[in-house]
């Protein structure tokens, strides 16, 4: 079947308030300005300065040797299991994870990978269950190579896993000769909100990666860092997968300075969370599962209105949200004010009341 997105409509409400994903945070004037100025180079080569600049960062934040910059956090995912694995290989990750439910299957397509969906509550997976799920080598099952988190879970609602936890599935990983992959697309919103430093955060793990085109408000990006060796192997399939680039700077500089000027700033997304969450918790019939980061998964069935149908009313109303995995999601970003948070709380109270 041919799947084509939902276009523009001209005619449509103007979207005032925008909780889609904080992938729709658009660059600031201050950080075009600093991609407008960007020393460049040909990054492919090596040669381009801010990208190097970039690369150096996130290697010394996450605590790593190397990093290399990637056009989306997909690639970094993708390119991390081709470096990692073999076709026949298994990767081990919760039901949840983006690596299964939104790469286009690429880790199947291109790797040849087995992807075994973990249970557990909230995005996550215990100790104990990734335990349970290991089998000794053998001939005849599969060699299980990597596993690989998120954090924060996503589709968990955002929630964030505890060092405890990450270290322990680290250290059973390490026993049994797997490698550690952390999808770190959130993983700021987690230091921010923990106090925890990324470095100490991504301690037990091969690999980790920042996604800059979500909260941080980079238009595109993410960069992964582990060691020389790994690196050198991701940019290999880089290069392979087309993702290598030439005056990238220009980019890298919107990255920079997220990283200067968009980093502690997460804590006011997680403040507007939280308040959008209490001010939905408030509403009768209304089920909202408590934030620990800058996503609010609710549903409004109790009330008397679908999901859906407070979706199409809310975009009625300027306020573009969406159903994920059977509930609305709420993101909180950059272009996200607490005015919009309690004028959001005002409308979904509108449509309940009018049910
Ligand atoms: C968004 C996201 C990705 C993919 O990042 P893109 O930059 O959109 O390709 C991967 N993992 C998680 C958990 C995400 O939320």
């Amino acid at each position: 079947m041919h799947y084509t997105p939902a276009p523009r409509d001209p005619k449509a409400t103007p979207v005032r308030v925008n909780l889609l994903s904080d992938t729709q945070t658009r660059p600031t004037p201050a950080m075009r300005e600093a991609m407008a100025t960007a020393e460049v180079g040909d990054e492919q080569i090596g040669d381009d300065p801010t990208v190097n600049l970039l690369c150096e960062r996130v290697a010394e934040l996450l605590g790593k040797e190397a990093a290399v910059f990637m056009p989306s956090g997909t690639m970094c995912n993708v390119a991390a299991t081709l470096s990692y694995c073999r076709p026949g290989d298994e990767i081990l990750a919760h039901f949840s994870a983006h690596i299964i439910a939104r790469e286009g299957g690429a880790h199947a397509a291109l790797g040849g990978f087995q992807i075994t969906p973990l249970p557990g509550p909230d995005g996550q997976f215990s100790p104990e269950t990734f335990r349970s799920a290991l089998h000794p080598r053998s001939r005849y099952q599969p060699p299980q190579t990597v596993v690989s988190v998120e954090q924060t879970a996503n589709i968990g609602g955002g929630t964030i896993w505890k060092k405890a936890d990450l270290d322990e599935i680290a250290k059973i990983a390490k026993a049994n000769g797997l490698a550690t992959h952390m999808d770190g697309a959130r993983l700021l919103n987690a230091t921010v909100a923990t106090g925890i430093n990324a470095r100490d955060m991504t301690a037990g793990w091969d690999s980790a990666w920042i996604d800059f085109s979500k909260g941080l408000g980079a238009p595109i990006g993410g960069v992964i860092a582990g060691s020389s060796d790994f690196i050198d192997d991701v940019w290999r399939w880089k290069q392979r997968l087309g993702g290598s680039m030439r005056q990238a700077g220009i980019c890298a500089a919107a990255c920079v300075y997220a990283l200067d000027h968009h980093v502690d700033r997460l804590a006011e997304d997680h403040a507007n969370a939280r308040a959008l969450a209490r001010g939905l918790s408030q509403l009768n019939g209304v089920e909202v599962q408590q934030p620990e980061t800058n996503l609010v998964f609710f549903r409004p069935d109790g009330a008397g209105v679908s999901g859906d149908k407070m979706v199409a009313e809310l975009r009625k109303r300027g306020v573009l949200l969406a159903m994920m995995d059977g509930r609305i999601r709420a993101c909180t970003h950059l272009d996200v004010t607490a005015e919009m948070v309690e004028e959001t709380v005002g409308l979904v109270r509108e449509i309940v009341r009018g049910a």
